[in-house]
């Protein structure tokens, strides 16, 4: 992200303080923020604003290299308790053991954010069985996981916390290119308002984070650009006339999931044309 590479090159250089300055200020002061797929895109500029906000962050990332990149940046902007973990949030035990690591080392998580997934385009017959499982495995079963591991672990300590789930416009926009990725973040988005409802009691609060089209790894994956996807391409061209946002950076999302904890919002549809179809979903479901 630019903000980040122009910062990261100046501090280098030795010529700045930390970035913008303020943008969260302290509001989230010595909490326990645990990201996944933080290696990366909105991840990554998730866990940056919560690390700038004075938060003590996780970072969890599938590659090694990019949590560790993103803890290295993390420590520019002056965050002292930043640390990296490796795991794929799909695999069950792994997920275990991060989540009694974490719980030894640092303590119950205070904010959760489910963010790790991954794209897949191509028509309901082009996707293979493999495919639905690979998508199904890291998107839905990745944010059940954490939200089962993490979620217990603060019921338990019973002073609340808060769970933010990614899940995408593509959850309530239908697309004939998407129906693998899309019906994971519905589920993901149906999870989320049903976790939200039982663990109110508790104070714990679950949002789900709804992106359109963010300018990230992974809307220019193999995936999004293979065979079938020239629907979506379309229909990001339209959004992208209509709106006009090619570009739509990931630290306004991560601003928009700091926002949601802080305000404890349920559904968060994030960028112009995910708002649109949000409100058009409601008005005119079905369509
Ligand atoms: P990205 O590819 O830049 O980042 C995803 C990160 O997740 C990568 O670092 C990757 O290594 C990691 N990851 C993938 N699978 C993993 C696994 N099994 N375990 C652990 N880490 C894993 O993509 P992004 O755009 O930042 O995506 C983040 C989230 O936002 C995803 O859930 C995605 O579906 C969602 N989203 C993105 C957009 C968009 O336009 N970029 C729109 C809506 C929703």
């Amino acid at each position: 992200a630019d903000w980040i590479t122009e910062f990261v090159t100046a501090t280098e250089e030795g010529r700045s303080e930390a970035p913008a300055s303020g943008r969260h200020a302290d509001r989230f002061g010595g909490q326990l923020v645990l990201v996944t797929g933080a290696g990366s895109g909105i991840g990554r500029a998730t866990a940056l604003a919560f690390a700038e906000a004075g938060a003590r962050v996780v970072v969890v990332d599938r590659d090694t290299e990019a949590a560790g990149r993103t803890v290295e940046l993390a420590r520019l902007i002056g965050a002292r308790n930043a640390w990296a973990e490796t795991v794929d949030v799909a695999d069950e035990p792994a997920m275990e053991k991060l989540a009694a690591k974490v719980a030894a080392e640092y303590g119950v998580v205070d904010v959760l954010v489910n963010n790790a997934g991954i794209g897949l385009s191509g028509s309901f017959f082009d996707t293979t069985p493999e495919d639905w499982r690979k998508v199904l495995d890291v998107n839905l079963w990745g944010v059940i996981h954490g939200c089962r591991l993490f979620g217990r672990q603060m019921a338990e300590r019973g002073q609340g916390g808060h769970i933010v789930n990614t899940a995408s416009a593509a959850a309530f926009q239908p697309s004939r290119a998407l129906p693998a990725y899309g019906t994971s973040k519905a589920a993901v988005l149906m999870l989320s308002e049903c976790l939200r409802a039982e663990l109110a009691e508790q104070g714990i609060g679950v949002t789900a984070v709804c992106p359109g089209l963010v300018n990230t790894g992974i809307t220019s994956t193999a995936h999004f650009a293979g065979v079938g996807a020239d629907e979506e391409k379309r229909r990001q061209q339209r959004a992208s006339r209509l709106y006009g946002l090619r570009n739509y950076p990931p630290e306004k999302v991560a601003d928009a999931v700091l926002d949601a904890v802080v305000r404890n919002r349920a559904v968060v549809p994030v960028t112009p044309e995910a708002r649109g179809a949000h409100l058009l979903s409601r008005v005119a479901p079905g369509m």
